[in-house]
């Protein structure tokens, strides 16, 4: 298997030539795709920068679900890319998709040879279940929900054990540094003993794998270091993006006030849990025909509209699995009981959160972006292969396809030319604050007014703060969150229609002459932050309106 031959000549081989040249590759990014794409890179050097020690700070780490890939008998990729087709609402790349499709039984077998202990039946098969909107049953597992974390224990001890990758932990990326029209590295701020250091890391190939974007919202699923950093970085450097603003929300978070927020899976639905408001009414069925099992965009707009409108949400397993909950679903189990709830007689009040980021910097075929030298991988990039809307399981997958891709084109360049006076600018000490400046106030408004549902009045007051909160901001993280949330609220005030994770108040129709991606760069988005900022506040007139006819009564 060429995942094997690839990691046994990284355990035989020799110490790489020194590291920190300009030849080096480096990774930003410690999840699944910046191990996959190191691990396929060896035996040629790579050196992974990574904001939490590997293994931690990562979504990858907490996927329960599994990996979608085609290995069943009767399952094709042919059927798989066309259930990633229809969840994307009209926006999936269909070439992307059938190519990804029929790699990932290849990558799925990358994965066992690095270790990964998929389940697998009495003679040795694959085993697979199914999930929400597959026709198949074909998500690869391990242990039922303990995908993610067996995925990254193994990736982790392969990487430990591969001389030609190093790493470098609690580093976190500022800058991408540019030269000649080119990308020659990465600017970032490593932390030691209590002292924060800027160093250049000199490259000819930058790989952006810094995951999704969840922590700029008040309510998510994801690691604290989700914060969208590489899209900021990427865009700064002038880097395209795109889709930026189709976010996916888990319609079933826990609502027990923990930040990140536990999910109650969907398999809970799946196994008859219903959800009802506070006055133990059921509101899906009224809301779709396949009610608590509608796909999860429709779900997580029904939750909302329940909490919007003061009414609750609440999942009630009561009946559905009662006393048999602590034995099925013991992660959920325990963080219900550790918030005082026991899911078997009690509700579990729930909330949608942000979950996953369908757009990102836009790549090509190879997991090229539109700077020479940048590639981008996992949740950080956009492939075209999600659209709109994320099929469950498909991103671990993309993550896989897309990391193994690049390495092979990396691997295939020559040399890059020395850029002119090409110098690596110094190492300095820095005293600004890190990455815990107080992001609070982003979050609520990116929650409040780029979330769930959104109308023209929401995402022009978010643009206008986002826009300052971008300009104050001293501490550089802080910064980087305000440009990545411009970016996403930018994209959603220029869609008026409602399409997949997309819901706009004020269009809620799809409209098919808006059936095409969408392609942003930074300065776009601030020309539109501009534009809307230069209006009349349409929410002040708004409110000035109503203030004025209650006046009158
Ligand atoms: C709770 C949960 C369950 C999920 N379940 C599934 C599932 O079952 N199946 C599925 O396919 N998908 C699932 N997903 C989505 C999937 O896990 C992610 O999309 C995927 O793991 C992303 O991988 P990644 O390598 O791109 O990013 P991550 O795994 O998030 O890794 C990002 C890395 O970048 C680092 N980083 C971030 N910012 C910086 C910076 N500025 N400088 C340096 N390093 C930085 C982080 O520390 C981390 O090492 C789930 C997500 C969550 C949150």
């Amino acid at each position: 298997m060429a995942a094997m031959s690839h990691h046994d000549s990284a355990r035989k081989q020799l110490k790489p030539r020194s590291w920190g040249g300009r030849d080096d590759v480096v990774i930003v990014g410690g999840g699944l795709a910046g191990l996959f794409c190191a691990l396929k890179l060896s035996p040629s050097p790579a050196t992974i920068v990574t904001a939490a020690p590997i293994g931690q700070g990562a979504s990858t780490a907490w996927a329960q679900g599994g990996i979608a890939a085609a290995v069943s008998e009767g399952d094709t990729p042919e059927a798989h890319a066309r259930d990633t087709v229809a969840a994307g609402a009209g926006l999936v790349d269909e070439g992307v998709a059938l190519a990804m499709a029929r790699e990932a039984p290849a990558r799925v077998a990358d994965l066992l040879a690095y270790g990964v202990p998929f389940d697998k039946d009495l003679a040795g098969h694959l085993v697979v279940s199914r999930e929400a909107a597959h026709s198949a049953r074909r998500i690869v597992r391990v242990k039922g929900d303990m995908a993610g974390g067996a995925i990254m224990a193994a990736l982790v001890a392969a990487v430990r054990a591969t001389q030609s990758i190093r790493v470098l932990e609690g580093g976190l990326i500022e800058e991408i540094a540019m030269q000649d029209g080119r990308v020659r590295g990465i600017r970032a701020r490593l932390s030691h003993a209590g002292v924060d250091r800027l160093v250049t890391l000199p490259a000819r190939a930058v790989v952006l794998a810094t995951g999704g974007v969840g922590h700029l919202y008040a309510v998510t699923t994801n690691p604290p270091e989700a914060s969208g950093q590489g899209l900021a970085v990427a865009a700064r450097a002038g880097a395209v993006l795109a889709d930026t603003e189709f976010v996916q929300y888990h319609p079933t978070a826990i609502a027990i006030g923990r930040d990140p927020a536990p999910l109650a899976t969907e398999a809970l639905r799946g196994e008859g849990a219903i959800l009802v408001n506070r006055a133990g009414e059921r509101f899906m069925p009224r809301l779709h025909a396949d009610a608590e099992l509608a796909p999860r965009d429709v779900v997580a707009r029904g939750v909302f509209a329940e909490i919007a409108a003061g009414r609750g949400a609440f999942l009630d397993a009561r009946a559905a699995l009662g006393t048999a909950f602590a034995e099925r679903f013991p992660t959920v189990h325990a963080a219900c009981m550790s918030a005082g709830i026991d899911p078997a007689r009690e509700l579990i009040p729930v909330a949608p959160a942000a979950h996953y980021h369908m757009g990102g910097v836009a790549v090509d075929a190879r997991g090229r972006t539109s700077l020479s030298g940048l590639w981008a991988a996992g949740e950080v990039a956009c492939t075209g292969a999600h659209g709109a809307n994320r099929l469950a399981s498909n991103s671990l997958l993309e993550a896989v396809v897309f990391a193994a891709r690049i390495a092979e084109d990396i691997a295939a360049l020559p040399p890059v030319p020395a850029a002119a006076g090409d110098a690596t600018p110094p190492s300095v000490d820095v005293a600004l604050p890190g990455p815990r400046a107080h992001d609070g106030d982003l979050r609520k408004l990116m929650s409040a007014n780029v979330g769930v549902i959104r109308d023209a009045a929401g995402l022009t007051h978010a643009l206008r703060e986002i826009a300052r909160i971008e300009r104050e901001a001293t501490a550089p993280a802080l910064r980087h969150k305000a440009t990545a949330a411009l970016l996403i609220a930018a994209a959603a005030w220029r869609r008026r229609e409602s399409r997949g994770a997309h819901e706009r108040a004020d269009h809620r129709q799809t409209d098919p002459a808006q059936a095409q991606r969408t392609f942003i760069t930074l300065a776009e988005a601030r020309a539109i932050a501009d534009d809307v900022s230069a209006r009349p506040d349409a929410r002040a007139r708004a409110e000035a309106v109503t203030a004025h006819a209650g006046g009158r009564r």
